[in-house]
């Protein structure tokens, strides 16, 4: 952990770096020697957060720097939260996959969250998290996976669709670092105390918000196969080596068994979307599980934590 200027970072391999706000993670990366000398945030973290990633950007890069860009592994609002102050203060392009633009720039919603696949109180507060899209104008740029990101020439864009329709990782083959978004996870994101200790556990995308679990799957197996020796996710610590080779592979092979919710309302039937936006949800079927859900939902909302969580993503 690095602590200066009274910010709390971590380094996650030569020239990138982490940051935990709140239970999410943002990234910097410094494109290297040889490469035009600039760089990238990562995701935007939760609302009420832009003063902290500013100040850990002036930290590593100097006074008054900013980034070449912002790009977005996806358009949650736990990973786009801070994004409009954020814009407030850096005049850059966001770059998200066409498939995940219809949900930045004002036309449609994300599918809502299904608190019915279990595993702690993130899951039952899930049906407080904004879904409404942010409208993020022009300053919006559509990724060509094949081509990757200008401003980041080295890393390679994998589409790794099924927590959402647009999601991306990004990957590095010099050194195989891999920032995976919520594709897959080294938390238990169904679980406040895993989430916000930051208890490292490699698991699936988070159930309660992933909407293709088909997709979530080939995904998983896509990213798997590249055999990152670090990876650094949305949520939770940065897993390598062994440890992280081992438990991603065993992760792609059993993942109906790992992380597949046993029921809920995209787990048959996964929701669609067009470069518009969600065009079809399954529909929703109240289960007794989703009834108590609900009660425990408006018990959970009191709680100190929830508040905390609530104002993050909201
Ligand atoms: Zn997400
Ligand atoms: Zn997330």
């Amino acid at each position: 952990m690095i602590s200066r200027d009274s910010v709390k970072y971590f380094q996650v391999a030569q020239g990138v770096w982490g940051m935990k706000l709140v239970f999410v993670n943002i990234y910097m990366v410094a494109n290297r020697k040889g490469f035009p000398k600039r760089w990238v945030l990562i995701d935007a973290g939760p609302k009420g957060c832009a003063d902290k990633i500013i100040a850990m950007a002036e930290s590593i890069f100097g006074k008054g720097a900013h980034p070449s860009a912002i790009v977005l592994t996806h358009g949650h609002s736990d990973h786009t939260g801070s994004l409009p102050e954020l814009l407030k203060h850096w005049n850059v392009p966001v770059y998200a996959h066409p498939l995940e633009i219809p949900f930045l720039t004002g036309r449609s919603a994300y599918p809502p969250a299904d608190p019915a696949v279990g595993g702690g109180l993130m899951t039952l507060l899930s049906p407080l998290f904004r879904r409404e899209p942010l409208n993020l104008g022009r300053r919006i740029k559509a990724i060509d996976v094949d081509r990757g990101i200008p401003e980041l020439p080295e890393w390679k864009v994998i589409h790794t669709p099924g927590h959402s329709p647009g999601h991306v990782s990004l990957f590095l083959p010099f050194n195989t670092t891999l920032i995976a978004g919520d594709a897959f996870l080294t938390t238990k994101p169904e679980s406040a105390i895993y989430a916000l200790k930051n208890i490292k556990k490699l698991s699936g995308p988070p159930k309660y918000m992933t909407i293709d679990w088909t997709d979530a799957k080939k995904s998983v197996k896509k990213l798997a196969a590249l055999q990152p020796r670090i990876a650094a996710t949305g949520h939770g610590p940065v897993m390598r080596g062994r440890e992280l080779q081992t438990a991603l592979t065993k992760l792609a092979e059993n993942f109906e068994r790992q992380a597949v919710p046993s029921e809920g309302r995209y787990v048959r039937r996964p929701a669609l979307a067009t470069q518009n936006g969600i065009v079809y949800v399954p529909p929703f079927k109240a289960s007794k599980k989703m009834i108590l859900a609900s009660v425990l939902i408006g018990t959970a909302a009191g709680l100190l934590v929830a508040r905390q969580i609530q104002k993050a993503v909201s």
